[in-house]
């Protein structure tokens, strides 16, 4: 139900004729009070006080646009208007579809018409208009940090998120390494290559996410059980937590090659599966690896850049990573480097 505090221009001439009879003192103030907030409460209210009959006169959708851009307003005109007449301070209100108020304020010719404190008196654009028909200009007081386009601002800084990017991590070979050469992984022990701690004290200190991605087919195989890997991978999060090295999730793949899963790699589905989870990028992401399947993963997964490790059971690839590195601190600053 519309309030009948809104009313039609024609309306308003009418009422205002009325109210000079009766000697009440008509007030004026324009704008679009998009997003309504405390800081328009408190002009208005001292408006308000001005004097007698307070008229709120409201930027159309159409006058909004013609000023703000084609994105404003964010609230329509109507549920504008209908905000501004439930409050107490405001008497009236009424549309207006021009860029500025000259119009409307010959035609009602308020006692006081307020302007807000950006504005200069001097150079107010409907000065003349006020002026000649008898009326005072009256600067709001400002309300320091409140304005709609500071909370849109705000807005958006809350909800809009940067991409998120990750490296992936490939870990047999590339973070850590198997007592027994060729043999499959050892759940059992925690080994690391040497550059590891630093490498990925590093890597946690970006906003990068990090991630382990694993073939352990020895749980297919029958080498170790499911229930041991988790165990494993448990104590490597608690033994790099404790260096403050973050890792944010580890991703394994169980089957045997001949499984035909979408999760070994160098299938992608680890990659996408993180993506999924954490709203990665990958265009914007990196893995690391020693073996050609982490380099083949990456380019599935349109990967921003594959960085294979000549390690110690280096092959040359057929497919080529976009780099190649030492190890994995090598790999970290080239990531970094990059950024
Ligand atoms: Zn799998």
């Amino acid at each position: 139900m519309k309030s009948n505090k809104i009313k039609s221009q024609k309306e308003i001439v009418n009422l205002r004729k009325i109210f000079k009879i009766k000697k009440r003192k008509v007030v004026t103030f324009t704008g679009s009070f998009d997003l309504l907030h405390w800081g328009h409460i408190v002009s208005l209210k001292e408006a308000k006080a001005q004097g007698d009959v307070f008229i709120v006169l409201l930027n159309s959708d159409k006058s909004v646009r013609s000023y703000k851009g084609p994105n404003r307003p964010i609230i329509s005109e109507k549920d504008r208007a209908e905000s501004l007449a439930a409050l107490e301070c405001v008497n009236y209100v009424v549309l207006f579809d021009e860029i500025n108020p000259k119009k409307i304020l010959s035609q009602i010719k308020p006692d006081i018409h307020c302007i807000g404190p950006d504005y200069s008196i001097k150079n107010y654009v409907a000065k003349k208009e006020v002026l000649e028909a008898g009326g005072k200009i009256h600067q709001l007081k400002k309300v320091p940090g409140l304005s709609s386009s500071n909370l849109i601002k705000k807005i958006i800084g809350i909800y809009s998120k940067p991409d998120v990017r990750a490296v992936f991590l490939d870990e047999g070979g590339t973070i850590s390494v198997s007592n027994k050469p060729g043999a499959f992984y050892n759940v059992k022990e925690l080994n690391f290559l040497p550059s590891v701690i630093p490498a990925l004290k590093k890597l946690s200190k970006t906003d990068y996410k990090i991630f382990v991605v694993t073939n352990k087919s020895g749980v297919a195989r029958g080498y170790f059980t499911e229930a041991e890997l988790k165990k494993y991978n448990q104590r490597l999060l608690k033994f790099f937590k404790g260096k403050k090295i973050r890792i944010d999730k580890i991703y394994y793949c169980s089957h045997a090659p001949e499984d035909n899963c979408l999760c070994r790699k160098p299938g992608s589905g680890m990659l996408e599966k993180a993506a999924k989870e954490y709203g990665i990028n990958l265009s914007k992401s990196f893995i690391v690896g020693d073996s050609e399947s982490d380099v083949i993963a990456g380019k599935r997964a349109n990967l921003k850049t594959t960085i294979m490790l000549k390690g110690k059971y280096f092959k040359k690839p057929e497919v080529e990573p976009d780099f190649y590195a030492k190890n994995i601190l090598e790999a970290v600053n080239i990531i970094l480097k990059k950024d």
